[in-house]
């Protein structure tokens, strides 16, 4: 069983004012896939790398299975690391770049050649593994540097935004080949990208960064249905979520001339602060109305999809112009130019203390 524990982790590099990861609390199941995602800067790389034991953990430990790592050194931590630049070395074979942490630690040759052949046969790299690491795609190059993991059958794989290299086509399928890899291979894996699409679409759970701080640890439709805070709202989905603070009167809210209900405790929350909420809704949910029933909003782009198309509109609320991005029916969209009402799906309409950023119950 390979559990991964971080516990109250933090880093604080010598002569920065805030840790670059803070009492980062987070527990990954043995055989899972969990992604660690936000913007540059956030501290996810930083995360790993105390989990690999590049990088000293000033509080806290870190846990694999029932070992605590924190002071073993990273050879004896028993992970293999993926780099975002592949660290391949350019003057050995494809073969000897995988088996090269193998010789390192004294395995007999004729196992490193039979772990490199089944690594290559499982990443479709037989037929290069004379090959040096110049004469390869890029492709080919991401899945050596995943081999050279592989060989090695680790306890728990860490990736460092690893498609990062690729081009977007290319990126797509990688990713796709990396998740299906990884759960036949079922070794519990954290990797790391910026990238909210590539969080969504690989981990069985994400787990969102802001300023080092840990925001929300759940499965990715969780956290697209249930944003804990206006950051992850606006974060994770492509086109973001509208998030827009509008004025609460009773159990309603104004959105335009549109009063859409809002849950009670909602309402209550809002009437002790201010009578405002920061409402998120997000594009699909986002429905064109009758004239006069919503938000007037001027459309200033319209980006067909064929059966969708995404509109941009720019509309007044409260004093102040808001963007709002609605998805609408690809075949009879809005126009550049006009002048449309939306209007949220009362159901779908998320709500945040405008004070603290919190989702309201
Ligand atoms: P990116 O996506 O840009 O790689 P990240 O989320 O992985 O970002 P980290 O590399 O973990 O972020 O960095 C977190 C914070 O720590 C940043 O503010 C960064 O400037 C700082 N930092 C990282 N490494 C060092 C270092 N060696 N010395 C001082 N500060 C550092």
């Amino acid at each position: 069983m390979t559990t991964v524990k971080f516990d109250q982790a933090t880093r604080l590099f010598p002569g920065s004012e805030r840790p670059a990861v803070d009492k980062l609390d987070l527990e990954i199941a043995d055989g899972e896939f969990l992604v660690l995602v936000g913007p540059s800067g956030c501290g996810k790389s930083t995360s790993l790398r105390m989990l690999a034991g590049l990088e000293d953990v000033d509080e806290g430990s870190i846990f694999i299975g029932d070992r605590n790592v924190t002071d073993v050194p990273p050879k004896d931590r028993d992970v293999a690391m993926v780099f975002q630049n592949y660290a391949l070395y350019p003057h050995m074979s494809v073969a000897d770049n995988m088996g090269f942490a193998l010789k390192i630690a004294g395995v007999h040759k004729d196992e490193i050649r039979t772990r490199v052949q089944d690594a290559a046969k499982i990443l479709d790299l037989e037929e290069y593994l004379d090959r040096k690491p110049k004469a390869l795609s890029g492709g080919q190059r991401q899945r050596v540097a995943m081999g050279r993991a592989i060989v090695r059958s680790p306890q728990v794989f860490l990736m460092d935004e690893p498609l990062s290299n690729l081009d977007a086509k290319l990126r797509v399928q990688t990713r796709s080949q990396i998740a299906a890899l990884q759960r036949r291979l079922g070794v519990t894996t954290v990797y790391v990208t910026h990238d909210q699409v590539e969080a969504m679409t690989m981990g069985d759970r994400v787990a969102v960064l802001k300023d080092g701080i840990l925001q929300q640890v759940d499965t990715p439709s969780y956290i697209y249905d249930n944003p804990a805070n206006v950051f992850v709202a606006g974060f994770i989905g492509s086109p973001a979520m509208n998030l827009l603070e509008v004025g609460v009167q009773g159990d309603t809210m104004e959105f335009g001339s549109a009063h859409v209900p809002l849950r009670r405790e909602a309402a209550g929350a809002a009437h002790q602060s201010g009578d405002a909420v920061t409402i998120g809704v997000r594009p699909e949910d986002m429905e064109l109305v009758g004239d006069g029933q919503g938000l007037r909003t001027e459309i200033n782009l319209v980006e067909s999809l064929g059966a969708d198309a995404y509109i941009y509109g720019v509309a007044k609320l409260g004093g102040a112009e808001h963007h709002v991005i609605a998805r609408v029916d690809g075949r009879t969209p809005p126009q550049k130019g006009d002048l449309v009402d939306f209007a949220p799906k009362p159901q779908h309409v998320h709500v945040f203390s405008t004070a603290t950023g919190e989702r309201l119950p």
